[in-house]
């Protein structure tokens, strides 16, 4: 949180509806967002978290609905985003725990929660410079998965995912959740492989995925030369041939032991740290 955030002061907010039913058509609609469905035809997302809520107005995003229980009343933190969000045209709900509780889901809930806009980049839109690394993902299923991606890419310093083909909705409840934020930083792009591949043309940079037969051994591949694409396979059945005969590497992280591959975030984080492991200081410059 910066030090404008803290100094802008505080103000009571008039425009904020109490609401302590569940049958409130706009609680209703916020609960609704925990289906795809709702998230597709709203193209909305439900957020978690008084620092998550504030990085993200630090990130330029704007809040549509912020929702905040009562225990939050007169915090100046939560006032000051409540006062941001009116300012911006938007909704404030002061709810009971139990509304609090029905939207998110949890017995513990957070204190605030907002609805933000989706935001998509598109794929014409992607040109990959030097010291770039863009992760693809192909068919990635699992929320959790693609949440602790998000999160490690935003760490890496990765410029965004690209989501190859039929994957998890990156706006889900529980990958945003996974994200712990990191969803408001990393630009989050979707593709069908066709377009991926005709993309990756004209891209000019290196297609390096990974793969269980991979003949390289990912330590030893030039990542400094070329912008880098880092291709993920999908957890059950790894990457299809169309992808992995497009790599300029197939890559392949050595193991040891019983496990026949590691998890999908995890080997994720290992290539990312490799491939801009030159680009990464201790004292957090990129
Ligand atoms: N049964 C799948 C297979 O045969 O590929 C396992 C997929 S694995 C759980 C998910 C993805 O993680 C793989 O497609 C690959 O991208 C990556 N991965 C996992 N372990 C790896 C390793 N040792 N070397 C390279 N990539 C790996």
């Amino acid at each position: 949180m910066t030090d404008d955030f803290r100094q802008e002061g505080a103000r009571r907010v008039g425009q904020v509806k109490e609401v302590t039913s569940l049958a409130n058509p706009i609680v209703k609609d916020i609960k609704a967002l925990s289906q795809k469905k709702s998230r597709d035809e709203s193209r909305t997302f439900l957020a978690e978290g008084l620092k998550l809520v504030i990085d993200a107005l630090e990130l330029g995003w704007t809040i549509r609905t912020l929702v905040y229980a009562k225990a939050g009343k007169g915090k100046p933190l939560v006032e000051k985003v409540a006062a941001r969000t009116v300012a911006s045209g938007g909704l404030v709900l002061e709810v009971s725990e139990k509304v609090m509780s029905a939207i998110t889901r949890r017995d513990n809930p957070q204190m605030v929660s907002a609805v933000f806009e989706q935001r998509w980049t598109s794929l014409r839109d992607v040109a990959p410079s030097d010291g770039q690394t863009w992760i693809a993902l192909d068919r990635v299923r699992d929320p959790g998965n693609l949440g602790t991606i998000i999160r490690t890419a935003d760490a890496a310093g990765a410029s965004g995912v690209i989501l190859v083909g039929d994957c998890t909705d990156p706006f889900s409840l529980e990958t945003v959740r996974a994200t712990m934020g990191s969803m408001f930083a990393v630009p989050l792009i979707k593709a069908t492989p066709v377009e991926f591949l005709k993309w990756k043309k004209g891209s000019g940079a290196r297609l390096v995925a990974t793969h269980l037969a991979g003949a390289v051994d990912y330590r030893t591949i030039d990542y400094r030369s070329k912008p880098v694409i880092l291709m993920m396979g999908n957890e059950q059945s790894g990457l299809p041939d169309e992808l992995a005969e497009a790599a300029d590497a197939l890559a392949r992280i050595p193991q040891v032991g019983m496990a026949d591959s590691l998890n999908l975030a995890v080997a994720t984080g290992v290539m990312l740290f490799e491939v801009r492991r030159h680009l990464l200081k201790l004292d957090g410059a990129k």
